[in-house]
Formats: structure tokens, sequence, C-alpha cells
């Protein structure tokens, strides 16, 4: 593949269920090599997006391409190269997990079958169990086993811990993440678990109401926001008007009406000098965290100084 052509590449995708507007004019770009992180509430868009990427759905309006290819013109081109784990698992009940292997094995012809033992073995999946009647999170682990071992360049993952024990997830799954990365294949993962995505990705791509309202580094993210809390030299019913502030903290002041605590945006010097001109002083100030910088985007975004 050439250097140029981003295994994902979406512009100004709409589309409409019915009434819903599921997504409106979203652009993305995801280059080699990274985790993308889409994050965003229930209902979002972000399953809609990753339907588009895997030719499931025609877009209404924009373009979706999967290295460089459209993918429902060309699903031939782009399918063998892309792993996919969906939200609800889907895979055939009926089959032995050996025999889903074998299924999904014949489909490739890249599959890695030591890499297979490999995942069965660290999943602790027993292969003469029927799918059926595996647990669900032992379900999840024969879906993402399937998608995982005919080592996909493109690897989207739609909720990929729901369903898992906090081992699996923070070990395992984080582990093959790392590793599909290092080899230098793509992942786009989506959650709304901030907290799990902030371990895991490179990038984050925020959805709210199917736009996409931010998306950049991760650690630009990390670096550009702060939480920051403001003593007062009086008490005040409302907050202070402080440039870079995204959103002021919906509990109620601390301390007699004097602490303040915002979510900001960059604009850091500022910020410092209209607190002293206030006669104000900052008490408290940390690194955001993803769900600060997701909720001051989302409901904060549009007040943005
Ligand atoms: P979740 O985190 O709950 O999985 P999501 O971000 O993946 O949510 P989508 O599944 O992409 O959200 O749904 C986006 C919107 O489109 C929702 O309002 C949903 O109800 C609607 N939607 C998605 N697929 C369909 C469909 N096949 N028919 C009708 N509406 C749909």
């Amino acid at each position: 593949m050439s250097e140029s052509v981003h295994p994902i590449e979406v512009n100004g995708l709409s589309r409409k269920f019915g009434k819903t507007q599921a997504l409106d004019g979203v652009s993305l770009r995801v280059p080699k090599g990274i985790v993308m992180g889409l994050v965003g509430e229930n209902g979002a868009g972000k399953t809609t997006i990753i339907k588009h990427l895997l030719g499931l759905l025609k877009p209404d309006a924009g373009t979706v391409r999967a290295f460089g290819i459209d993918p429902v013109q060309s699903p031939e081109q782009t399918l063998n190269r892309i792993g996919y784990l969906s939200e609800n698992r889907e895979i055939p009940g009926w089959m032995r997990v050996s025999e889903l292997i074998a299924y999904t094995r014949a489909f490739y012809p890249k599959w890695d079958d030591a890499y297979a033992a490999e995942l069965l073995h660290a999943f602790k999946l027993d292969p003469t169990a029927r799918v059926k009647n595996l647990s669900r999170g032992q379900r999840a682990q024969a879906a993402l086993l399937i998608a995982l071992a005919y080592r996909p360049e493109l690897l989207l993952l739609d909720e990929p811990s729901s369903g898992l024990d906090p081992v699996v997830r923070r070990n395992i799954l984080t582990t093959i993440i790392r590793g599909v990365v290092n080899e230098g294949r793509t992942v786009l993962l989506s959650s709304h678990l901030l907290d799990e995505v902030e371990r895991m990705v490179d990038h984050v791509a925020m959805v709210h109401e199917g736009r996409i309202v931010l998306c950049a580094p991760l650690d630009e993210l990390q670096r550009q926001h702060r939480r920051v809390t403001v003593r007062l030299a009086t008490s005040a019913n409302e907050p202070p008007q402080l440039p870079g502030v995204l959103l002021w903290d919906d509990i109620a002041p601390m301390g007699d009406g004097r602490e303040w605590t915002a979510i900001c945006n960059g604009k850091t010097e500022e910020f410092r000098q209209a607190v002293t001109q206030l006669n104000a002083e900052i008490v408290e100030d940390n690194a955001a965290t993803l769900e600060d910088i997701f909720v001051a985007h989302v409901r904060g975004g549009k007040k943005g100084a």
C-alpha cells in the first residue's frame, strides 16, 4: 500500500435512517499504524461509521474509502484486509469453536495457525465447545480470535471491551492492540468507556449526534486541556468570565461559592493573568481526563471561550 493511501478516509459522510440523521457530514482520516478511538455516547453514530467502512451501508452523501477503495463498490478488495469485531459478536451458534476457526480460516490465505492457537490458549477457550453455549465474554473472545488470526491490515473493533472481564480487557486486549500497531497495522475501535480508551489509543475522534466534534492525537488533547479550580476573593453565584474555559463544573461551587472548577483548553497564560486580575487564585491545576475533555466539548463546546 502506498504511504499516501490511508487505511481509512471518510469525507462528508451523511446517512439517515428514516427521520434519524445518524451521520451528518463526517470526515475522518486514519493513517497507517495508529490506534484511533471512536468515542461517543450511545446512538452517537460510531457503529454506523464502522458499517460504512465495511461496505454494509451506502452513504447518502460523501465518500468512504478503505485503502483508497470504495468498500460498497469493491468489497472483495477491502474485506480480506479488514478484521471486524461486531458489537453483537455475530458468529454462528451451532458451530464448535474449532469449526468456527476452520471455517473462517478457509476464507483467508494469510490465516496464521500459530497465532490462532496462541489466542485460543490466551483466552482459555475450549475448541470443542459450541458457540451457543459460550458465555458472553467467551463468545466475544471467539469473535476477536477470528477477527485477528489472519492479521488484517485494518482492525475494526466495535465496543471491544463489552462482555470481557477486567483481566482480559486490561492485559490481553491492550497487548493485542499494541501488537497490531507495532506491526504497522491499524486499529479503529469504538467505545464509550473513556478511561479504557485513554489507555489504548493514540488518536481520538469524538462523535456526537452524528458529527465528529474533535479529532486529535491523545497526547495533544491531554497537553491542551486542564482541570483547574479557582478560588475567588469573594463568593459568587455565577462562575467568573475567564479565557479558555470550555465548561464550568455543574457541581455547586465549593467554599461558600468561592471555588469554581473549570475544564480549560489552552490559553494557560491568559487564563492565569485573568485570574490574577480578578484578585483570585488557582488552587488546583491537573491534567484533564479524556472524560472531562469529552464532556467539555460536547456540553460546553458551543460556549467555548
Ligand atoms: P452505541 O454506543 O449505542 O452502539 P453508536 O454510537 O454505535 O451507539 P449507531 O448504532 O451508529 O450509534 O446509531 C446512530 C443512530 O442511528 C442511532 O440513533 C440509531 O438508533 C440509528 N440507527 C442505526 N442503525 C439503524 C438502523 N438500521 N435503522 C434505524 N436506525 C438506525
